[in-house]
C-alpha cells in the first residue's frame, strides 16, 4: 500500500501537523494531478498557481496535499499565514464567531469585534497621533480606499506611485501597479491621475537613500506639482516588485517632503505589516510614521481583512456613508484578527522574525560566497529575497530563477519569485516554522542551484 493510499482520513491542519518534508510521489502525484485538470477545465485561465498540488491541510511550517506530501512552506500563501497555518487561538475564535452570527453589515448593525480591531490597528501602527481605521475585504480594496480618503482629505488629485511598486489587480490599483505581465497587459484603459517616479534601489541604481529621493521629489514636483498631488502611495520595502530595500534617508525625505506639501504620504504595508519584518511595521525599520497605512494580508491568521488606518483628520474627512462595503470587517474575519494580533503582540513572533531572517540571511550569503550568480540578498527579518544575475553583466537572470523555484517545488519546498524582471526568489516561512525545516528548505534551494 503506497503512503497516499494510507491517507483515508484527512490530517487536521495546524501546528500538530508532522513538521517534515516527506515526499510520497512525484509533484505532482495522481490526486494532485486530478484536481488541476479539473482546475482548468473549471477555472478561469487568469488564475495561475505556483504549486501543482491539491492541498488538503496546513500548518507549522508544511502544506500536505492529497497524495501525501508534506511540502515545506517558504511562502505563507504571500505573506498571509505568518502567524501560522490554523493557529490554535486563530480557529477557536473563528469558531466561536462563527456560531454566534456569521454577518449582519457593521454599516446595517454593528458589533464589537470591528471595533475592537479598529482600535488595536490604531494601537499598534507607526505614531502615537490620534487615529481611527475602516476596515475592508482586500489589499487592493484597502488602497482603493486610502486613494479615496487622501483625495477627499487633500480636494486634489494626483496620485504618484513609484517603479517596481504593486498594490493590486482592481482598475485603479492596476494603474498604481509598475509591471505589465502579467498584472496590467490588455487590462486598460487605467485609472487617470496616476504617476509613476523613481524607486531607490540601491543595488541597481547605486545612489544614496538623499539622492533617490531628490531624483524622485524633483520628478514628482516637475511632471505633476505639489499643488495637483493628493498622495504619494509607496511600500516601504517592496514585495512583488522584488524585496527592494530603499536606502537609508530614502523614505524619511520623501515624508518630509509630503508633510512640507499637503501631501497624503501612504505607506502600503499589506506585505510588510504584523512582525514580518522584525518590526510591527516595516515602517517602524525606516522610523517613518505615515499619515495613512493600509494593512492586509498577515491581519487575520489567513482570513480575508484589511483596513486603512491613519490621522484621524484625515480619515474623517469623508462624508457618512461614503466608506464601507457589505463584507468589509465580516465578523469571522475580525475575530481571526483579534486573535492574531494577540499573537503577534504576546507569542513572541516579532523577536521570531528577527531570529528567522537571521537564519535566512545567513545561509543565502554563504550561498552567495560562492555562488555569483547570487547578486543580492536583502531584506529584512522574515522577508528576504535573493537576487538572481548574469554574474558578468549583472543583467538579470529570470530564467534560472524560473528553473531553481521550479526544482525547489518538484523537492517539496515552496518557494515564491517575484521582481520586476522575474529573477528574485522571496523567502516569507509562517513565523511558525521550525529551525529545523528552515534549514532543511535552504539545503534544497543551494541544491536546486548547483544542479541549475
Ligand atoms: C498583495 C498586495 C496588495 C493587494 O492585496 P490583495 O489582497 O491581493 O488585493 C496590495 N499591496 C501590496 C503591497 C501587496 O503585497
Amino acid at each position: 500500500m503506497s503512503a497516499a493510499e494510507t491517507l483515508t482520513v484527512a490530517p487536521v491542519g495546524g501546528p500538530t501537523l508532522p513538521q517534515e518534508r516527506k515526499l510520497a510521489t512525484a509533484i505532482p502525484g495522481p490526486k494532485s494531478a486530478e484536481l488541476l485538470a479539473r482546475k482548468s477545465a473549471a477555472v478561469a485561465a487568469g488564475v495561475g498557481h505556483t504549486a501543482p498540488v491539491h492541498t488538503i491541510a496546513a500548518g507549522g511550517g508544511v502544506i500536505v496535499d492529497a497524495d501525501g506530501n508534506s511540502l515545506i512552506d517558504l511562502g505563507s500563501g504571500i505573506a498571509v499565514t505568518s502567524v501560522g497555518n490554523s493557529h490554535p487561538k486563530v480557529v477557536a475564535a473563528v469558531q466561536e464567531q462563527v456560531a454566534q452570527f456569521t454577518h449582519t453589515c457593521f454599516m446595517v448593525s454593528p458589533y464589537e469585534s470591528y471595533v475592537a480591531v479598529a482600535e488595536a490597528l490604531n494601537r499598534v501602527t507607526p505614531g502615537d497621533h490620534e487615529k481611527k481605521s475602516a476596515l475592508f475585504n482586500s489589499g487592493a480594496e484597502a488602497v482603493e480606499n486610502a486613494i479615496k480618503i487622501a483625495r477627499k482629505f487633500t480636494k486634489k488629485q494626483a496620485v504618484v506611485a513609484f517603479d517596481h511598486g504593486y498594490h493590486g489587480r482592481t482598475n485603479l490599483t492596476m494603474a498604481l501597479t509598475a509591471k505589465a505581465m502579467p498584472y496590467k497587459s490588455g487590462f486598460g484603459p487605467f485609472a487617470s491621475e496616476i504617476y509613476r517616479a523613481p524607486l531607490s534601489y540601491p543595488f541597481r541604481d547605486g545612489l544614496s537613500g538623499a539622492d533617490a529621493a531628490k531624483k524622485a521629489i524633483s520628478v514628482i514636483e516637475k511632471q505633476v506639482g505639489a499643488d495637483n498631488l493628493a498622495a504619494i502611495i509607496i511600500e516601504p520595502i517592496q514585495g512583488e516588485g522584488g524585496f527592494i530595500v530603499p536606502a537609508d534617508g530614502f523614505l524619511p525625505a520623501l515624508v518630509e517632503w509630503a508633510r512640507a506639501n499637503d501631501v497624503v504620504f501612504i505607506a502600503d504595508e499589506i506585505q510588510t505589516g504584523f512582525a514580518r519584518t522584525g518590526e510591527m511595521f516595516a515602517s517602524d525599520v525606516f522610523g517613518i510614521v505615515p499619515d495613512l497605512i493600509t494593512t492586509a494580508k498577515g491581519i487575520a491568521g489567513g482570513l480575508p481583512l484589511a483596513a486603512v488606518t491613519g490621522r484621524s483628520e484625515i480619515m474623517d474627512a469623508s462624508h457618512a456613508g461614503g466608506l464601507g462595503g457589505t463584507y468589509g470587517g465580516n465578523p469571522v474575519a475580525c475575530a481571526a484578527a483579534l486573535a492574531s494580533i494577540d499573537v503577534f503582540e504576546n507569542d513572541g513572533l516579532i523577536e521570531r522574525a528577527r531570529e528567522i531572517g537571521a537564519i535566512l540571511t545567513s545561509r543565502l550569503t554563504d550561498i552567495q560566497a560562492r555562488d555569483a550568480r547570487i547578486g543580492e540578498v536583502r531584506g529584512h527579518g522574515a522577508m528576504i529575497a535573493a537576487e538572481f544575475v548574469d554574474p558578468e553583466t549583472n543583467e538579470p537572470d529570470a530564467a534560472l530563477t524560473a528553473a531553481v523555484a521550479k526544482a525547489c517545488i518538484a523537492q517539496g519546498v515552496v518557494v515564491l519569485t517575484c521582481g520586476t524582471y522575474g529573477n528574485v526568489i522571496r523567502f516569507l516561512p509562517p513565523l511558525s516554522i521550525p529551525d529545523a525545516l528552515l534549514h532543511e528548505g535552504l539545503d534544497v534551494v543551494a541544491a536546486a542551484l548547483d544542479a541549475a
